[in-house]
This record gives structure tokens, C-alpha cells and sequence, in this order.
């Protein structure tokens, strides 16, 4: 054991682990080490590290300022070999192993590291080793169809200093823009699950961000967050709640306001807030990353799970640094190129616009689909969200997400009327109906709802379906087999076409394949449906290759031919229509999206919430 500060000091690990790759790895842990004395005695954080410099090298470091702490970092100067890096499991053990004398700071006194003599440390270096081998946070690669501006403001103030200060005024005006333009600010949290995961974002999202702590994020930023609801990350340093820079700052009572409330994120933005932390240190990185993350913690009692480089500089070793930290996320800028979010190299650089593009940029905004599904045919438990979309003068309203599924109602109604008192977030008019009646809820064809009754259709009408796709759905995926009369007019005949067994819980027949197998169908492929090259309203659904279902309709009019090639555009492995003309009709949380009234209708395709969604909604706040 270490029994006087200076063999504390002193204490380190310096090895000859081969030379190769730069890495930063970091392991902090508590370690029962430290003589209280010692950390009671020194104000701030000291960092204890070995005189030279060597491969493998091990530092101490401890914190007097809150809640002492010892924590052990394997230097991110440490260099290690491409060998060990592709054995991370060997990699420290082996380093560990060659320590047989770490010395004290009069070389005389050998401490032998061993699993047994100082398990912790061990196990400390083991965690670190698997931070090692770690890369980069990736960027999923649907998330990068996707156009998210980060848009960057400084200090807000009636009366401007410097060209990039923002009045109140001027802020509202562009709060009044965003609404105008249906724009959708996000929280860095939605954002970083659609980075992590490809989740599709709300339709036009846009995060807004304000640096550097300054009084006026409290006095004119927040109010107007609240007023129009819009999230916002605050990224502060914490030397600026100390008032001790020139312009006004937020004080920690203030912030610790801000921290409450859900609308706002608070990322860290260092301690003292260097020009360019690629000049600083490790010791310094150490302090400005990491126990900048700890401080505000503290402090505001939230995690801090985002951090903004000072003017955006950064380099490899700062970004180990703040993926040593646990930053999820970090937010960069850079004066020379401005991008997207999508276009950032990884989650620990991420591109952020100047305020001044707010207009510029804005319009491109898109929250992008999902990619292909890759750990299974369907994806049933994304949430369920709304875009819109202009393509080749095609405009569509598409809901995806959630699990798909029917109503077939006992008359005809408006469809918002239909997904009353049920857990349908959304709903698009289903299959054809007859018109004889307008209280009937009589289908064309085979139809099954949510496991109810199997009504077979009219036995003489069947025949004229022959090779529409009839629609199957169960709890784990979708089937879209040709509608075939002799054998589909039974429910044993429907059921032998699940896959093992699986339970069918919906039936019907749609009108045609607009897409099938990610191809548009052909002009021939549509037989003699009615209208079908005409262009009208139309009501659509299926599965998107991420394996989401989505349901839509047109807002124009589009013959089905040039429907089908923008769905398959759009990235649909099956796309089915549903009605169209007079009928076609889409509502979400139960309002209608079409700007006319409806034809009633008896049968809707629906989403309902995932599951996992649901377990979101009433998840705990903390994590
Ligand atoms: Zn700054």
C-alpha cells in the first residue's frame, strides 16, 4: 500500500509494451489506495504520472474538490502495438505482467501489481483495455440519408457587441420562421437515438444550440423556448457561471433551473473554456474534459452526456479524451465547412451550422428513412412518426413505424372516427368496400381484423381478385401472396399460407403491388383495375426495406405506375394500394391529413405503438 504522499506521487507503471498506434484509453474507478491526508492536503485535482515518457503508462489522479476520488488512466499517450490492439483481451494483462517494480520516487521501493496484490488495479486496467479497443461512436448508416442542421448561437442581448450576437428580437423572428416553415427542433437525446440506431426523425428537424453560458440564454432564450416549446442544448463552461469573464453569464442557479427542465440539455463546454484543447495536454484534457463532465454533475445533478469543443477544435486524442469521459455525443463547428449532421465523420465530431444559415439551410432539412433491417425481416418496434415528401411532383404523406394492423368497423366512417378509443396512432383507408349501402361494412373479398371473425367474401366476386395481393398480417411480420379464389376462401386455406404456423391476425385484399420485391410494378402488372393509369387520390401501405410498416396516401393526384416508382424510390420492399379516389383518407393521432372531406369507409390498416415504445413512455428519467 501507498503510505506517504510522496511514494503516491511518484507512483507509476512505465513499460515497454512495443511501439505503434497513438491510443487514449481511460479507466476511472475508485480505488482504496489513497491516504485521505494526502487528498485533504491539496486543493483541486493533481495529477500523479511517470517521469518518462513510455509506452504503456499508468497515472493516478485524484480530486479533492468533489467527493475525493482516485482514478487510474492508462495514459492516451500510451502507445500500443497493432498486435495487442487486435488482442485487447491480452493487451493490458500483458502489459501488467512485465511490471514487476514500479518505484517510488527514490527508485528503491518495488511495488509488485499482480490480480492479487492489487486487484483493483487490475481490474481497472482491464476496463480501460476494453475502452482501448473500442472505435469511434459510428454514425448509423441510415442516419446519414438524413439532413439535420445543428444551428449554433452565442450570447443573445438587446444591444449587439459583435456580428454574431443575436437580439431577442431577431431570436423570435426566427422562432416565428421555424413555426412558419414547420420545422421541428429536436433534443439532442432524439437526436443521438437516430445517430445510434437510424430511427427516422419527425418530418424538417433541426436542433438549436447556444454556447458559452451567457445571461441571456436565461433571460431571453429560455422564455422563448417555453413559449413555442422548442428543445435546446446549452453548452456551458464552468469557470462562466462564476462571473468572472467580461459578458454576463448564467449563474448555477439559474442553470440548475435549466437542468430541471426537459426541454433543455446541458453539455459540457470544458472548464475554463482553452481556444484549442488540441494544444493542451493530457493533464489539462483530463481537467477540461473529463472533471468538467464530473463538476457539472455535481452541480446540477443530471448526467452530462454531451460535450461542445471550444471553437470546435479537436483532434484524435481530444476525441479519446471525451469518449474516455462517457460523452455520448460531442458537437463541433468549423468556419471553413458547415455541414449537416449526417456528413459528421463519427459522434464525437459532429457538425454544427452558424445561426446566420437558419434560412439557408433549413429548407433542406429531412429526418431520412431507416436503412435495411438487418437482425430480421420486420421491424415492429420503431416509433411512429409523420414526413412528408415532394418527389418528381409526387407529394406524399407517409406514417412508419409501430405494428401494423386492421379495423374492419361495423359501418362506414371517417377514419379518425375509426381509430377513435382505440391505440391506432395512425390510420389510412384499407381495402375496397361495396358501395351499395352507405352503412354497410361489406369488403370486396376475404377480410380478417385482429383476430375476429374471417369473413370469406362473395363466392361469385372472389374470382375477378385472382392475383391481387391478398395481405397477411401476424404478430412478427407481413405476407403479400397472390389472391387466389379456390383456395383463399377459407380461413384453413388462408392460414396454410403463414410460415410455420404463425398466427395470422389480419386478412384483406388489396387492390394492386405498387412495389413488389423493391421494384415498381409495370403498366401490365396492373390488369384491368379500374382508373389505375388515371391520375387520382391514392391510399397505400407496406414494409419499407428497414422493415418498418409504413402507411400513406398522395396529396395530388398520381396514376399508379408513377406511385409505385416513387415508393420504390423511397426505399418500400412491398408497397400495396389500398383505395383511391373519393375514399383515400389518412389521419394521425386522430386528426385528419387530407384537406377534403372523405368518402366514409368500414376498414382502415392502422399502426399501433410498439411495445417498446410503450415500455419507453413509462421508462425512468435517469440513466
Ligand atoms: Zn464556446
Amino acid at each position: 500500500m501507498f503510505s506517504s504522499p510522496s511514494q503516491w506521487r511518484s507512483f507509476k507503471l512505465a513499460l515497454g509494451c512495443g511501439s505503434g498506434l497513438i491510443m487514449g484509453v481511460y479507466s476511472l474507478i475508485l480505488v482504496n489506495l489513497i491516504d485521505r491526508d494526502y487528498l485533504t492536503n491539496n486543493n483541486g485535482l493533481t495529477a500523479i504520472k511517470g517521469q518518462q515518457e513510455k509506452d504503456c503508462q499508468f497515472s493516478a489522479f485524484e480530486s479533492s474538490n468533489h467527493s475525493p476520488k482516485l482514478g487510474l488512466h492508462i495514459h492516451p499517450s500510451a502507445q500500443l502495438n497493432n498486435h495487442l490492439l487486435s488482442n485487447p483481451s491480452l493487451n493490458l494483462q500483458h502489459c501488467l505482467k512485465g511490471v514487476t517494480s514500479p518505484i517510488d520516487s527514490n527508485n528503491t521501493k518495488p511495488i509488485i501489481i499482480s490480480p492479487t496484490t492489487f486487484p483493483e488495479l487490475w481490474k481497472a486496467a482491464k476496463n480501460a483495455n476494453q475502452a482501448l479497443a473500442k472505435p469511434f461512436p459510428y454514425i448509423h448508416e441510415s442516419a446519414r440519408a438524413a439532413k439535420v442542421p445543428i444551428f449554433m448561437y452565442h450570447d443573445i442581448l438587446p444591444k449587439k457587441e459583435v456580428f454574431f450576437d443575436v437580439t431577442p428580437e431577431e431570436l423570435e423572428r426566427h422562432f416565428k420562421y421555424i413555426q412558419k416553415q414547420g420545422l421541428t427542433p429536436i433534443s439532442l437525446d432524439l437526436l443521438l437515438e437516430h445517430l445510434q440506431k437510424g430511427i427516422p426523425l419527425p418530418d424538417k428537424p433541426i436542433l438549436l444550440s447556444f454556447d458559452d453560458g451567457y445571461g441571456g440564454h436565461y433571460e431571453h432564450v429560455y422564455p422563448l423556448l417555453k413559449k413555442y416549446n422548442y428543445p435546446a442544448v446549452f453548452s456551458v463552461y464552468v469557470k462562466k457561471m462564476e462571473g468572472k469573464t467580461a459578458r454576463s453569464s448564467l449563474t448555477w442557479e439559474q442553470l440548475q433551473q435549466l437542468a430541471k427542465d426537459p426541454l433543455i440539455t446541458i453539455a459540457s463546454h470544458t472548464i475554463t473554456h482553452p481556444r484549442d484543447l488540441r494544444e493542451l495536454s493530457d493533464d489539462d484534457l483530463f481537467q477540461e474534459v473529463m472533471m468538467s463532465k464530473e463538476i457539472l454533475e455535481e452541480r446540477l445533478g443530471i448526467p452530462i452526456k454531451y460535450f461542445t469543443y471550444p471553437e470546435g477544435k479537436h483532434d484524435a486524442r481530444v476525441k479519446r479524451w471525451a469518449m474516455a469521459a462517457g460523452y455520448k455525443m460531442a458537437l463541433s463547428m468549423s468556419n471553413e465547412e458547415e455541414i449537416f449532421v449526417g456528413e459528421s465523420p463519427d459522434l464525437l465530431s459532429i457538425g454544427r451550422f452558424g445561426q446566420s444559415q437558419l434560412q439557408v439551410v433549413s429548407p433542406e432539412a429531412w429526418g431520412g428513412y431507416p436503412g435495411e433491417h438487418l437482425e430480421g425481416d420486420f421491424d415492429f418496434t420503431a416509433n411512429i412518426t409523420k414526413r412528408e415528401h415532394n418527389i418528381d411532383g409526387v407529394e406524399l404523406i407517409i406514417i412508419n413505424g409501430g405494428k401494423p394492423s386492421t379495423i374492419h368497423a361495423n359501418s362506414r366512417y371517417q377514419v379518425p372516427e375509426i381509430m377513435a378509443n382505440t391505440e391506432a396512432v395512425a390510420a389510412v383507408d384499407g381495402a375496397f368496400f361495396s358501395l351499395k349501402y352507405l352503412d354497410s361494412n361489406v369488403m370486396i373479398g376475404p377480410v380478417m381484423s385482429q383476430g375476429g371473425e374471417f369473413v370469406p367474401g362473395n363466392a361469385s366476386e372472389n374470382p375477378r381478385l385472382n392475383g391481387r395481393p391478398l395481405v397477411l398480417m401476424g404478430d412478427k411480420g407481413v405476407k403479400f401472396v397472390p389472391f387466389d379464389a379456390d383456395n383463399h376462401n377459407s380461413w384453413s386455406g388462408v392460414v396454410a399460407e403463414s410460415d410455420d404456423g404463425e398466427l395470422i391476425t389480419d386478412a384483406f385484399v388489396g387492390a394492386a403491388w405498387l412495389v413488389k420485391d423493391s421494384l415498381a410494378q409495370p403498366y401490365e402488372s396492373f390488369g384491368n383495375l379500374f382508373d389505375f393509369q388515371v391520375p387520382r387520390h391514392r391510399a397505400f401501405w407496406g414494409i419499407h426495406r428497414s422493415g418498418q410498416p409504413m402507411i400513406g396516401v398522395s396529396k395530388n393526384p398520381v396514376d399508379s405506375i408513377k406511385l409505385g416508382q416513387v415508393l420504390e424510390q423511397l426505399g418500400f420492399r412491398e408497397a400495396v394500394m389500398l383505395d383511391s379516389g373519393a375514399s383515400t383518407s389518412l389521419a394521425y393521432q386522430g386528426e385528419s391529413l387530407v384537406g377534403y372531406i372523405p368518402r366514409p369507409v368500414p376498414h382502415v390498416v392502422v399502426l399501433l405503438p410498439s411495445v417498446s415504445s410503450l415500455l419507453e413512455n413509462t421508462g425512468d428519467f435517469s440513466q
